[in-house]
């Protein structure tokens, strides 16, 4: 824990200091904004392809062709997902929350991109529909669809309780991966990365500036929509904190399942270019 009271008494100058303008780390303004006219006309002509019904405490993947669209619903109580993406082609190439952070914020809606980790760090999906971007900010400073909150995982809950769980987020996408892609589970965890949490309703504390969750706003029917920039395997699990209103890392939350719909397209679409820098790093 943090002393209460700080070692070091401030500067004369502390005040100017501390009033400094905040600077946009990374301005979004050079990069061209999706084209939702174009998304939209592609959405109408996309067929449904598949249905995936993800059970409570457990997750599954599916394949979501490039130029394709997928849905996630919020089919019955309150429920929040975990997403993974991956290259369909090349499983290193995954989503990247942290950076998707620095560039979109800590919460996801409608325009946002989920970017790729590096060296090809280019768009692989891009949010075309959010049933719950009227929520908004409420005064707890919470929102929906983070990507601060890596995933529930049964090593922090080693750790913070001394037990073993073994259906939180990050092992479910772990045997989901390697039921989808027929490696062992040691080697599918490797591949398990930072979530963005859907529908989950997120924070940090005013006073502490820790992470804290609250009840999600999601009602049955509710979904978050993606148009698929590159060919995407999609995992997605049904957390078993519920609706995340009181506990995860348990069997203790009433959990209900997750939907994921897939639409192709067969307009022609070409994928965003990996990232062009020449990878030097100054040698
Ligand atoms: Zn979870």
């Amino acid at each position: 824990m943090k002393p209460d009271q700080p070692a070091f008494a401030p500067p004369s100058d502390a005040d100017a200091r501390r009033a400094k303008p905040a600077v946009i780390c990374y301005p979004t303004d050079a990069l061209a904004p999706p084209d939702h006219q174009a998304m939209q006309g592609r959405r109408a002509s996309a067929t449904h392809r598949a249905t995936c019904v993800i059970l409570p405490r457990d997750a599954r993947c599916t394949t979501v062709p490039a130029g394709g669209f997928f849905r996630i619903t919020c089919p019955d109580g309150a429920q929040v997902g975990d997403l993974n993406l991956w290259s369909a082609t090349d499983l290193t190439e995954h989503f990247y929350s942290g950076k998707t952070r620095a560039l979109h914020g800590t919460h996801l809606s409608t325009g946002d991109r989920l970017w790729s980790r590096f060296p090809n760090m280019r768009p692989m999906a891009t949010i075309t529909e959010d049933t719950l971007d009227w929520y908004g900010w409420d005064a707890d400073g919470g929102s929906v669809h983070d990507v601060i909150g890596t995933r529930c995982d049964p090593y922090t809950g080693r750790l913070l309780s001394g037990s073993d769980y073994h259906y939180c987020c990050h092992s479910n996408l772990t045997r989901a991966l390697a039921d989808h892609t027929g490696m062992s589970l040691a080697e599918a965890e490797s591949y398990v990365h930072d979530v963005l949490n859907v529908f989950m309703c997120t924070g940090f504390t005013n006073d502490t500036h820790q992470y804290f969750m609250k009840a999600s706003p999601v009602r049955k029917g509710d979904y978050l929509e993606f148009f698929a920039e590159i060919d995407l395997i999609v995992g997605l699990s049904a957390c078993p904190g519920g609706d995340c209103g009181d506990e995860h890392t348990s069997d203790k939350a009433a959990c209900y399942p997750l939907v994921i719909d897939v639409f192709e397209s067969t307009e022609p679409f070409t994928s965003p270019a990996p990232n062009a820098y020449d990878r030097s790093h100054g040698r």
